[in-house]
């Protein structure tokens, strides 16, 4: 995320659940994965909240979620995978 603004918004929406450690989406979802809507551009909350930790994500990768949890976007429960 560009800037301190969107990563507060982002934030607004997650819910963090200390058992598991899951960043629960509340936000709105398609498929129960998260979207979030910045600068007019609907992205994937969980690839948002990934690239924030670790940088762009490659093309040609996609992140699946170690947790089973889609709505999840907490970064160390995501690992990008080719295809
Ligand atoms: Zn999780």
């Amino acid at each position: 995320m560009k800037n301190e603004l969107a990563v507060d918004k982002f934030m607004e929406f997650v819910i963090p659940v200390t058992e598991t450690g899951c960043w629960l989406w509340t936000g709105e979802t398609r498929n129960d994965y998260g979207r979030i809507n910045i600068d007019g551009q609907e992205i994937k909350a969980d690839i948002a909240s990934w690239e924030t930790q670790y940088g762009r994500l490659p093309v040609g990768q996609r992140l699946q979620h170690k947790c089973n949890v889609r709505c999840c976007v907490n970064p160390d429960h995501l690992t990008p995978i080719v295809g």
